[in-house]
């Protein structure tokens, strides 16, 4: 398996680009992990599909390189990059036994047959196959075929990644969620370096170690899901992680003191921004408590979820959200307080820290 280095990547698929709009990949300057699960997530058109092909050889970039362990493999076309990949349908032979399906990538680089025989065993148990294992492909269910695509991936033991493109959208709710936990096994098991490509949240944040979100052409944060979740930093990633979004409310800063329309409140540290820069105050809906102490808030609506209640009030002339649980009260005179440990600061839609 193999380090993954993104050295000042740039991808503009039409001629000539001018500016940062014409680059479907605007830069991309990364370093991933021998090992690592990484989840590229991000809405239709952020450029996924377009890093996740870089990687492969299917697509050379405009600019920069990428490397494989130090070794650049920019020219390298996809064969000669010992990659397995697992695309949205599953490619198999409906021809051949399911057995053959997963042999085939080892018989084709010459593996001896013992060898071949010892491993397609141990896959068809790790995908578990096995009672299937002489039965044409023809005729099973898409995710049984999905699991010969993932188990034709997994078989081999020369690979430097293993790319995923949204595997898992032909595959019916139940079997996505088993699937999903048998792949993070495996990786727990074999320790491969993974790249998932996926639009759904709950998919990124189960499967990876490290989620790389992406925003018109650009990774905004890469973190663990707890990080995304307690320190997003840009906005996009505070309203795409999350159900309901961050709430970002326009804020003046002065020093430690933030307002927000006619309320402010007072932070244990001064965050620093550029002058001129559009501030914002970034709380999540579960770190908002509703009691009758605080700031006051008019309620307009409450949602009852199952063991959770959202609230959509306004505050300060902004909507918010606030997610209670299905016991908590709501008082008539509402009002709100934001725990401070969990506020974050924007300016231009970035965080800025303590650290500033
Ligand atoms: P999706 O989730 O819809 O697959 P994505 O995040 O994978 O989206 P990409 O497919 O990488 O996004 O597309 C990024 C941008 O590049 C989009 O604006 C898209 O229209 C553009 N694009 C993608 N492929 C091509 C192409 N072959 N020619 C021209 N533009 C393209």
């Amino acid at each position: 398996m193999a380090r993954i280095t993104l050295d000042h990547i740039r991808h503009a698929y039409g001629p000539n680009p001018q500016s940062d709009k014409d680059y479907a990949l605007r830069e991309v300057d990364h370093e991933w992990n021998d090992g690592g699960a990484y989840a590229l997530l991000g809405p239709s058109g952020c450029g996924k599909t377009t890093l996740l092909n870089i990687i492969s050889g299917l697509l050379q970039p405009s600019h920069g390189r990428i490397l494989f362990d130090g070794k650049d493999v920019t020219n390298l076309a996809t064969q000669a990059r010992n990659i397995a990949q697992v695309f949205q349908f599953p490619v198999i032979y409906d021809t051949m036994t399911v057995y053959d399906n997963l042999a085939f990538p080892l018989r084709n680089r010459g593996v001896a047959e013992p060898e071949v025989d010892r491993r397609v065993r141990d896959m068809l148990d790790v995908i578990d196959l096995a009672p299937m294992a002489r039965r044409k492909a023809q005729g099973l269910t898409a995710d049984q075929k999905q699991k010969i695509s993932l188990g034709r991936g997994l078989v081999r033991n020369d690979v430097n990644a293993i790319l995923f493109d949204e595997p898992l959208t032909v595959i019916d709710p139940h079997m996505k969620w088993v699937l999903r936990s048998q792949l993070k096994r495996l990786h727990k098991q074999f320790g491969f370096t993974m790249v998932y490509v996926t639009h759904d949240q709950t998919e990124a944040l189960t499967f990876a170690d490290k989620v790389v979100v992406m925003y018109e052409g650009e990774i905004v944060q890469i973190g663990t899901p707890a990080e995304l979740f307690e320190k997003p930093s840009h906005t996009f990633v505070g309203y795409f992680i999350g159900s309901p979004g961050m709430n970002v409310l326009p804020a003046k800063l002065d020093g430690s003191r933030v307002t927000i329309g006619a309320e402010s409140l007072t932070l244990d540290y001064a965050p620093k921004a550029a002058a001129g820069a559009k501030t914002e105050l970034g709380i999540r809906p579960e770190f908002i408590r509703i009691g009758r102490e605080g700031m006051p808030v008019t309620i307009n609506r409450v949602e009852d979820i199952g063991r959770q209640k959202i609230v959509r009030a306004d505050f300060a002339g902004q909507p918010i959200s606030i997610v209670v649980t299905e016991d908590a009260e709501i008082p008539a005179e509402a009002r709100v307080t934001f725990d401070p440990t969990a506020i974050n600061i924007y300016a231009d839609s970035w965080r800025v820290g303590r650290e500033g």
